[in-house]
């Protein structure tokens, strides 16, 4: 299959004929299988799951399962159990928060997290730290926008050394949870995680690591049971899915212990006037009428991904992004925030312009601009505030990049900065 072919299958290119889109860290774009899917379960056999003894809804159910089982394979996880479908990474990691953080953080116990987090891997511990009397470590990046933690100087090009005695300085015996992100959806970094979950491991075997991978999953191999995490969170409409799908991988002993988070149906076992019994996971997690059709579009999109083939995905993301710098090099007065290293980082490029006499192009207006050329970027803080205030930004513009982009894309992109210059001086 070639990129330029792929296009194709996304008929939102054939309905805004001219458009870039440049903006697929914050959603993806649809392609037809993945419509095709949702509209068959809608149009032919839309009935609920667990619940009919009839024909559509034994389909209906045999296709839901199978799109938790398809997703268990596609993140290596050992057991179908350990996928619990959400609404979404926020929901997922606010799961974590409720039914495993309220349990068990206790007062004077510490939770460590990064500045480079997105709010929803970082809002629900300062919450559940401030609730519980439990201190909110926060880890650093450095210059290069890389955990300071890491030490970018490693012999190995693309390697990052874990700095002990830094990470010593975070993770303690007080520590229960260590959530941080794959991949931070501004700078692009891609962190070492596997290397960080094995540190973090060997300095406090009962630390708990939670990632989230709502920037990763998309573009690149994911094995959790490779990383050695205890949680992983991702959702479906960032890698070609549906919207109001998403989902949290967590070691099954550990789900098993946990408390649920929301009571209702299909996640009981007996209810009587007194007292109820829960299901096993991932039932416990799944109260009420699951996002029947959202799943079952998220199983058209790994089918869709898996027939591209993951390392070509990223070979062709790494391809433009390559281009896009060189681009972006000729540019003056622009800031490119992340790291320069390309091998450490994903098709995310946050920068900002100014003018000759250094003073910032504000970019909601370069967004304008941009738009008015039908190139679709992000412009503001991308919800990671605690981020922008530590590069002292208060917003950035924001490309990214995904499968149906080109280079072509990138050069319109640049004209049309180009552009923005001749209008802010
Ligand atoms: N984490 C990261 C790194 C993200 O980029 C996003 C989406 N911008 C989220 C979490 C939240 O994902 P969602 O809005 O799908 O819950």
């Amino acid at each position: 299959m070639s990129f330029s072919s792929i296009r194709n299958d996304f008929p939102i290119f054939q309905n805004q004929k001219d458009l870039v889109y440049l903006d697929s860290a914050a959603t993806s774009l649809k392609p037809q299988p993945v419509i095709d899917a949702v509209n068959e379960y809608n149009s032919s056999y839309s009935a609920n799951v667990f619940r009919g003894l009839y024909s559509i809804s034994e389909k209906a159910t045999l296709a839901f399962e199978r799109a938790r089982k398809k997703v268990a394979e596609f993140i290596g996880a050992r057991r179908v159990e350990e996928v619990i479908f959400t609404k979404g990474t926020t929901e997922s990691i606010n799961l974590v928060a409720y039914a495993w953080g309220r349990m068990n953080v206790e007062r004077g116990d510490e939770i460590v997290t990064t500045v480079m987090e997105h709010h929803s891997n970082f809002v629900p511990w300062q919450q559940l730290a401030s609730e519980n009397g439990a201190v909110l470590k926060v880890i650093d990046i450095t210059n290069d926008g890389t955990l300071q933690i890491l030490n970018s100087k490693s012999e190995a090009p693309n390697k990052f050394q874990i700095l002990n005695s830094k990470l010593k300085e975070v993770v303690t015996k007080k520590t229960k949870l260590v959530a941080l992100t794959h991949v931070s959806n501004v700078l692009g970094t891609i962190n070492p995680i596997k290397e960080i979950c094995r540190e973090v491991k060997r300095l406090n075997p009962r630390c708990l690591v939670l990632v989230d991978g709502a920037q990763a999953v998309p573009h690149m191999k994911v094995d959790v049971s490779d990383i050695g995490c205890d949680f992983y969170a991702f959702s479906g409409h960032k890698m070609l899915g549906p919207t109001g799908i998403g989902v949290l991988w967590g070691r099954y002993e550990l789900l098993n212990e946990m408390a649920p988070f929301l009571f209702g149906g299909s996640m009981i076992d007996k209810v009587t006037l007194s007292t109820t019994t829960f299901k096993t996971p991932p039932m416990k997690f799944e109260a009420g009428t699951p996002p029947i059709a959202e799943v079952i579009g998220l199983a058209a999109a790994i089918d869709y991904i898996q027939k591209i083939g993951v390392e070509k995905i990223m070979a062709h993301e790494k391809d433009l992004l390559k281009y896009a710098f060189n681009r972006f090099d000729d540019m003056y007065h622009c800031t490119v925030y992340g790291p320069r290293d390309l091998n450490v980082r994903t098709g995310v490029i946050s920068f900002n312009l100014f003018t000759k006499d250094k003073k910032l192009i504000h970019p909601h207006d370069v967004a304008e601009i941009l738009q008015r050329d039908n190139i679709c970027v992000r412009v503001g803080h991308h919800c990671t505030m605690p981020l922008h205030t530590r590069l002292n930004i208060g917003a950035s513009v924001r490309v990214s990049l995904f499968i149906y982009n080109s280079k072509e894309d990138i050069d319109r992109l640049i004209d049309s900065v180009k552009n923005v210059r001749t209008i802010f001086k």
